[in-house]
């Protein structure tokens, strides 16, 4: 989580970095602060404050700013420590001449702290992240290198740091472990940040950081060292593709609403240029030299947190349906904490918007070790879940920015279904097959316009939002292929709008959530016209029959729902195992549009992030 910047060059440093702050703002929002080298007084200045950005920015304009070309910033996710402004970042040592930024955790930071304090370190804050500078200040000897390495060396956590100091006052220091950091070089500047979204005005000339370095930055120059300050080889800068309007709201209210909108075009940029009508298949390029050890896999483990979980077990439903290997999914946070059965035939599928999510690296890491093939399904081009894993898939989406997942989720899915299909295609699906489904994955996008531009599902919104904005309790029910969704509609809501809701599997509610249903419990169903649709009717009917309040997801074509439910939304007809791109798509306007109703502020959801960059 949070995100960091840091800034050395011939511009006017406040600007450079409170614009990479506002642009990391995502990655975390509970309080920022910056801290740059003043020419004049020869000093370091910190400005900090609790809040969001625009509070920060205020604090600045109060003050009389001096000169300055290199700096560095940070907005914050508290792990330690409430959100207040001494808590917040930067943090500097006992004598304010050094000055630093921290995403991550430093574990044995008591150890560290009462060492320090023994040595008369004094402590201002209650974060982890102070006793990595006050190290730094007990190990400094007129070698600020040597003293970060030190540092590090005794540190134990995940860390991406950069670090300003007045006695180096041309140079800023970067390190990172487990934390992403990136840099960035453009003519006579360098900027180091979290992710690319705060460096893209500025260049688009990237060097990705690995674990384990440390850089030391000036204007015109990089050097890369490993922990024991050996020179690695040199810095190697790549274009990247992304651009400022990608990372705009573009003229909607809130990047959620944006991404939402753009998924007819996300998802078409995800299938695009994987169609391959000759076989009856889809062409997985970046999977290719891993595709045989898929196909004769044991078992396949899809480890994922959150939204991407939920993906995960839809392509539990796919692959184990369209290729018969048995596929489980983990929580990537349990994962490693309960000796998983890897084999040399067992595939693990690590899923990642960002590809630095803590918890699926982690687990990574741990299907490395034990021996297993990784593959990853990744958004972030170039992060360090699809840089580590043997080989893996992109979901091609663009930035997504709302806290909220809402594109990346579909790509998600779409990338099982393609994954599903071309694996199948080796054994038991025929061409006719494969034809078919690539002409329904065509018809997505289309389809996924005409639900995002119908007045009557917006109206129908309208009116369930109207109806249920002010209730406590939500439950969301599907089954097969849609409970997963069932599940993410509810963490949508759950998420912006803090409507506490469930998702189950339909026929589960009677084996205790029906207990909770009475006319002020919402209950909304998915119930497409498919294998189970029967089944659920009747669920809704014990719903309807204590009373409940029933808001249904239906297809088109169903004439007869209407009458059992007090609310539909309908949607097009697509083939069952295509239909949560479509099913989902209402739950996250739901969920949008409850929380716009309550003034909630939707991209910035209190208590989260984006890129979950802690265990
Ligand atoms: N652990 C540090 C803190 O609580 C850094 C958190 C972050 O990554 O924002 O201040």
């Amino acid at each position: 989580m949070c995100g960091i910047v840091g800034y050395i060059g011939n511009q006017n440093v406040i600007g450079v970095i409170l614009e990479g702050l506002k642009r990391l703002e995502y990655r975390g929002y509970d309080s920022s602060g910056i801290s740059f080298y003043c020419e004049n007084d020869k000093k370091i200045e910190v400005i900090k404050k609790s809040g969001k950005i625009k509070d920060l920015v205020n604090e600045i304009d109060k003050r009389k700013l001096c000169k300055s070309h290199i700096g560095i910033a940070h907005t914050r996710w508290a792990t330690h420590g409430e959100p207040t402004d001494i808590n917040a970042h930067p943090h500097t040592d006992c004598t304010g001449n050094i000055a630093l930024v921290h995403n991550g955790i430093i574990e044995n930071y008591r150890t560290l702290k009462s060492f320090l304090l023994d040595k008369g370190h004094r402590f201002k804050s209650e974060t982890d992240t102070e006793v990595l500078v006050h190290l730094i200040e007990h190990f400094y000897k007129n070698d600020l290198l040597e003293a970060v390495k030190k540092s590090l060396k005794m540190v134990e956590g995940t860390y991406g740091i950069l670090l300003l100091s007045s006695y180096e006052p041309d140079t800023i220091i970067a390190a990172r472990k487990g934390s992403p950091l990136i840099i960035g070089k453009a003519d006579g500047q360098m900027i180091a940040a979290s992710d690319a979204s705060a460096i893209v005005s500025l260049t688009n000339q990237i060097l990705y950081m690995q674990d384990n370095d440390i850089a030391r930055i000036k204007k015109e120059s990089i050097e890369i060292y490993n922990i024991e300050l050996e020179k690695t080889s040199d810095s190697d800068f790549e274009q990247i593709d992304l651009t400022i309007s990608q990372i705009e709201k573009g003229g909607y209210s809130h990047f959620m609403e944006k991404e939402i909108f753009e998924q007819p075009e996300a998802l078409t940029n995800t299938f695009i240029g994987r169609i391959d009508f000759e076989n009856g298949t889809f062409r997985l390029n970046g999977i290719k030299e891993k595709f045989k050890d898929l196909l004769n896999a044991d078992r396949i483990i899809i480890t994922a947190c959150g939204t991407s979980w939920h993906s995960a077990l839809i392509g539990k439903y796919l692959i184990e349906k369209y290729t018969n290997i048995p596929v489980e999914v983990d929580y990537a946070s349990e994962f490693r904490y309960k000796n998983p059965i890897i084999t040399e035939k067992t595939v693990v599928i690590l899923v990642s918007q960002s590809g630095e999510t803590a918890d699926t690296l982690a687990a990574l890491r741990e299907s490395k070790n034990k021996g297993a093939t990784t593959i990853g399904i990744c958004n972030v081009v170039g992060s360090t879940i699809a840089r580590e894993t043997d080989c893996g898939i992109y979901t091609h989406v663009g930035p997504e920015i709302g806290v909220a997942s809402t594109k990346a989720f579909t790509a998600q899915v779409l990338v099982f279904f393609m994954l599903s299909v071309a694996l199948g295609r080796k054994k038991y699906l025929t061409f006719e097959d494969g034809i078919k489904f690539i002409k329904e994955i065509q018809s997505v996008p289309e389809k996924i316009k005409r639900i995002l531009g119908s007045q009557n599902v917006f109206k129908s919104l309208d009116s369930i939002v109207e109806t249920n904005y002010i209730k406590n309790n939500f439950l969301y029910l599907g089954r097969g292929i849609n409970f997963p969704v069932a599940l993410e509609g509810a963490l949508k809501l759950k998420e912006i709008s803090y409507i506490h809701a469930e998702g189950y599997p339909a026929a589960e509610m009677k084996h205790g959530p029906i207990a909770l249903i009475d006319e002020n419990m919402p209950v909304l169903f998915i119930s497409l016209k498919d294998s189970i649709y029967d089944k659920i009717i009747n669920n809704i009917k014990e719903i309807k029959a204590r009373k409940g309040y029933v808001i249904t997801i239906a297809s088109e074509d169903d004439t007869e729902i209407s009458k059992i439910v007090d609310k539909v939304i309908y949607i097009p007809k697509i083939i069952e195992d295509l239909s949560p791109l479509l099913s989902v798509i209402p739950l996250q306007l739901l969920a949008y549009k409850t929380a716009v109703k309550k003034g909630l502020d939707v991209d910035m959801p209190r208590n989260l992030a984006k890129s979950v960059t802690v265990e």
